[in-house]
């Protein structure tokens, strides 16, 4: 019985979290009416500690993980110089592809107003302050002092911070020797404690999902449903209209031909939900598509850590959602707040399962909205995870087919199934 219970992975241990947090929860609304019982002993101590608790490990990882990360992302992208304009030009596709992933999801939200009926506001405990203008979002941005910014989790500043440190690091290579290898095993140690941490995830969603359905009863279905709805649209217009128009604006080639020889990366995609496991058989595809190894052994593993569309449309979409149920309005400067902490958040992160919900707390405290609302989509982003981690290693592959094809990098004629791969590209170096 318990070796059985080891085989049960994470994600579905996530999912039975949520299934019986949001049983109990109902059971709870609907047939405990003793207060004391209910609201005091169980949703305010027990749930409250086992949920707010998670949530708290959650932030605590935020600072530090999105640093670290950052830094040794910009470092280590010096390599750009050694491929000169592919390397620009990949990195702003990459940005632009991201920026348009996130403003479409708040555009889906903001229409299928997801959040609608979903009253939160007793049950927020932070404080919603988005009245700040574009010009002090802006100067905010400028740390004053970088250590009160890490150590007030004030992430924008944090982030321009980590990218000059990154930059001087990638400038100063040799020098900075030791400097480069704290941040580096920095990095590797944030992310043994995220996978950690990760692994209380089913108890806090568990209890999570009870306080809030103890709460709202069946009232809190219908906009998880419509999140759900919204971030699945959104990640499909990404993946099949956006991505499919770029190919053919860009370069005219058949976006058919594409799917049709990369559906197989998405499905390892959907099902280890994790973008960096993904590289090996993504660069295989792209050498099938007759893309030169030249360009992909740069742009998909940088890709797999810098780009993320998917997660940047379920941030999103989050967003959105927790406002509406919060019965806040976000202004313009918030909205444009929020799609630069998301392209950065994206940035920050390596591909692994579960990240974005990680750097999503860091998108909420961006434009003050309360993390409580992570807890109730917490138990359905499983399902999330799967989907847009697929888009997110799509959107990797469509920009470094465009890149290539500028390059002169590509040979058509194995993209359109003349010759075969193995004719192509003698400069073919293993990854
Ligand atoms: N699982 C995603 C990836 O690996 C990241 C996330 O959205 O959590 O690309």
């Amino acid at each position: 019985m318990i070796s059985k219970l080891k085989t049960i992975s994470l994600g579905n241990w996530m999912l039975i979290g949520m299934i019986l947090g949001f049983i109990l929860g109902i059971l709870l609304n609907l047939f405990v009416a003793d207060t004391f019982i209910k609201d005091t002993i169980l949703v305010n101590n027990v749930f409250y500690l086992g949920g707010t608790g998670f949530i708290r490990l959650m932030k605590m990882l935020v600072v530090p993980l999105v640093f670290f990360s950052i830094v040794v992302g910009v470092a280590s992208i010096s390599d750009i110089k050694k491929i000169g304009t592919i390397g620009g030009r990949t990195i702003l596709i990459y940005l632009i592809t991201t920026a348009l992933a996130v403003s479409i999801a708040l555009m889906i939200a903001s229409v299928i107003q997801p959040g609608q009926g979903l009253n939160m506001v007793g049950l927020a405990q932070g404080n919603v302050t988005t009245n700040a203008t574009i010009t002090d979002t802006v100067l905010n941005m400028i740390p004053e002092n970088p250590f009160s910014s890490l150590a007030n989790g004030d992430m924008l500043p944090v982030i321009i911070f980590g990218l000059l440190v990154g930059i001087i690091l990638a400038k100063l290579r040799e020098e900075t020797d030791v400097v480069n290898k704290f941040f580096e095993q920095g990095n590797s140690i944030m992310m043994e404690m995220t996978r950690i941490v990760m692994k209380f995830a089913p108890i806090g969603i568990f209890c999570l999902m009870a306080k809030t359905f103890a709460s709202l009863g069946f009232e809190g279905l219908l906009p998880l449903a419509k999140y759900i709805g919204c971030v699945l649209l959104g990640l499909a217009i990404q993946a099949f209209v956006v991505y499919p128009s770029l190919l053919v604006i860009m370069t005219r080639l058949n976006p058919i031909k594409f799917f049709r020889k990369f559906i197989s990366v998405m499905f390892f995609a959907f099902s280890s939900s994790t973008s960096n496991a993904t590289i090996p058989l993504n660069l295989e595809k792209l050498s099938e598509l007759g893309v030169s190894r030249e360009v992909s052994s740069f742009t998909i593993p940088l890709g797999a850590t810098i780009n993320m569309d998917g997660t940047a449309i379920m941030q999103g979409c989050a967003v959105m959602f927790a406002a509406q149920a919060y019965g806040m309005d976000l202004g313009l400067t918030a909205l444009i707040t929020v799609v630069f902490t998301a392209v950065m958040a994206s940035i920050g992160t390596a591909g692994v399962p579960s990240v974005g919900l990680i750097t999503l707390t860091m998108v909420f405290n961006s434009v003050g909205l309360p993390v409580d609302a992570i807890g109730v989509i917490m138990g359905i982003d499983h399902i999330l995870d799967m989907v847009r981690t697929a888009v997110n290693v799509t959107g990797d592959a469509i920009c470094t087919i465009i890149v290539s094809f500028k390059a002169h990098l590509i040979d058509l004629d194995v993209y359109n199934g003349r010759k075969s791969p193995t004719e192509s590209w003698d400069d073919i170096t293993e990854f």
